[in-house]
């Protein structure tokens, strides 16, 4: 792991290029918007690292996730919405086992439905939704979390999407943020779990119709929780067939093995 955060910003890439009242929101697409508010947004947490940003888009090469790029990437944001079909399944599996590694992943708005965030958590990931222009007022609900670093009690965006429960996510091994919209539903909006060595970010607010990732406690939502998921450790899977520490005593008794965990050995 380098001094700084390597980190790429994923985004599908397909609204702002499709519709003009989008495009003038995000006018070189929200991932250049997330970027650059990272570059410019300073995260509170003593210790915070600076960072390395790229990004990648769903229609380059390899959705701009080469081997190589993911093999240097320590935290991955991932904005999709209509194209979640369009991943590549070699990608996706790519992208998770770099997330058993250590890598992190923040899973932003409707990549709640991506096929890498549903891999990862295990269940449909579904949820109700309302596109309404409606208010959203989120709430810190973990306050000395480090994602939270910085935030106000509560926080309001003024025209949002609604997401409401019941989200079919596992329980999060942390819950960070909930949402309340003006029509009433609740939302767990900030959830975090552990995967493997990785850590996994889920954060609910960015509708590709409304300016969201330009608002200031949202930027810093995000670069809070990229200092968070940066790796701790980085440990490839393996599963050996291992020598005993200490001599073990002779045995009156034998016993037969099984042969397929003796055959399979390292790669049991
Ligand atoms: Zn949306």
């Amino acid at each position: 792991m380098s001094e700084k955060i390597s980190v790429i910003v994923w985004n599908e890439y397909r609204h702002e290029q499709e519709n003009p009242a989008i495009a003038a929101i995000y006018p070189t697409g929200m991932h250049a918007t997330l970027a650059a508010a990272l570059r410019e947004t300073a995260s509170p947490l003593p210790g915070a690292r600076a960072l390395d940003l790229g990004t990648a888009t769903l229609d380059e090469p390899e959705h701009g996730l080469s081997a190589a790029r993911l093999d240097a990437c320590d935290v991955l944001l991932w904005w999709g919405h209509k194209a979640h079909a369009e991943v590549s399944d070699a990608v996706v599996e790519r992208v998770q086992r770099r997330v058993l590694e250590g890598m992190g992943l923040i899973v932003l708005h409707s990549g709640h439905f991506s096929k890498i965030f549903r891999r990862l958590m295990g269940t449909h990931c579904s949820l109700k939704w309302r596109e309404a222009d409606e208010k959203e007022r989120l709430w810190v609900v973990e306050p000395s979390h480090p994602i939270a670093a910085g935030l106000p009690e509560h926080f309001e965006l003024p025209y949002e999407e609604m997401y409401g429960e019941r989200f079919d996510i596992p329980t999060p091994d942390e819950l960070v943020l909930l949402s309340w919209f003006e029509g009433g539903e609740l939302f767990r909006s900030g959830c975090c779990w552990q995967r493997g060595h990785g850590r996994v970010f889920y954060f609910r607010p960015g509708h590709e119709a409304y300016p969201t990732y330009h608002d200031a406690n949202v930027q810093r939502v995000i670069a809070n929780a990229v200092q968070w998921a940066a790796p701790r450790v980085r440990l490839a899977d393996r599963c050996p067939n291992t020598a005993p520490l200490e001599a073990l005593s002779p045995k009156s008794l034998s016993f037969g093995r099984v042969g397929m965990l003796q055959e399979q050995g390292d790669i049991a």
